[in-house]
């Protein structure tokens, strides 16, 4: 098993009962990809409990974000969702994944399709300046149930293309469409019939999606990598095998084995 760090909680936010972000501190020694996950969790009873998490902060920054649920009887986030600033929690020192810009041969626009708090790694993906470096378009797609599950929202549709560093990067190339399934908003429906019906591409005033020239990321549920990669497949998009061979989308494998 890869050795465990122990980092400090600096802050937490609670988006509401089912979903919550915290930072901790950040030893100089641990490096990441943007788009990996670690093994992350608590010391309980004297032996740490670990889960997958995607690192949600960009690989320049100081502290590490992460983006979770509250699962009510989930035997880490019941108690994880307790955590203050100044409680320790741990962390493997192997950042791993399939999630990677670098698995994707070179495109136009990156598509980069969420649900849920699979829209942690793509919150790292959005604050790396190489990815706009590789890509003239970058579309984060957020499906959630309900409009109060659009963690993120603001710093995604406003603060980042007005960041003081990444801002002039961003701005007009960074395009967020978060879509609700179950309540009425701006967006409705689900992904996987947002690309089939070329609505999502038509309300960026984008071009269809083609695999010739668009590339994609996916990161939710078993459920929802399976139904948005039968999506791609149908338009002809290859997916990478994920070791380290091109593909046209990518996805987290860790996610669609479990
Ligand atoms: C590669 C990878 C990356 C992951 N990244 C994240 C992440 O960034 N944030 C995060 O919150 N979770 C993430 N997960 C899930 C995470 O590992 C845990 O399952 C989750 O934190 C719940 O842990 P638990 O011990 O409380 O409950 P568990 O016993 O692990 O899960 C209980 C049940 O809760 C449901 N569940 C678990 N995670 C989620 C979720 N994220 N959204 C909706 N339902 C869920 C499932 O039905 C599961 O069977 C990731 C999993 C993998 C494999």
């Amino acid at each position: 098993m890869a050795s465990l760090r122990t980092e400090s909680v600096l802050s937490v936010n609670h988006w509401n009962d089912r979903l919550f972000s915290f930072r901790t501190t950040r030893d100089p020694s641990f490096r990441f990809e943007s788009g990996h996950f670690v093994m992350l969790g608590m010391r309980l009873s004297g032996k740490p409990l670990m889960r997958a998490f995607s690192i949600a902060s960009p690989h320049y920054a100081d502290e590490l974000e992460f983006f979770s649920i509250k699962v009510p009887d989930g035997p880490l986030t019941s108690q994880l969702q307790h955590i203050v600033p100044g409680q320790d929690i741990v962390v493997s020192n192997k950042p791993v994944g399939t999630l990677v810009i670098r698995d994707l041969r070179p495109g136009r626009t990156l598509y980069l399709f969420a649900t849920g708090t699979g829209l942690a790694p793509f919150l790292s993906i959005v604050q790396d300046p190489e990815t706009y470096e590789k890509f003239e378009n970058v579309v984060v797609a957020h499906g959630v149930r309900t409009v109060g599950e659009l963690a993120y929202s603001n710093f995604l549709g406003k603060e980042l293309p007005e960041h003081p560093y990444l801002g002039e990067l961003v701005a007009g190339r960074l395009h967020y469409y978060p879509t609700v399934t179950r309540e009425a908003f701006r967006n409705t429906g689900r992904l996987t019939g947002l690309v089939q019906s070329g609505k999502l591409a038509a309300d960026l005033d984008l071009p269809a999606l083609d695999p010739r020239l668009d590339r994609a990321m996916i990161c939710g549920s078993a459920a929802m990598l399976r139904d948005m990669s039968g999506v791609l497949d149908d338009l002809g998009f290859e997916i990478s095998p994920g070791t380290g061979e091109l593909g046209d989308y990518v996805i987290e494998r860790a996610f669609a084995e479990k």
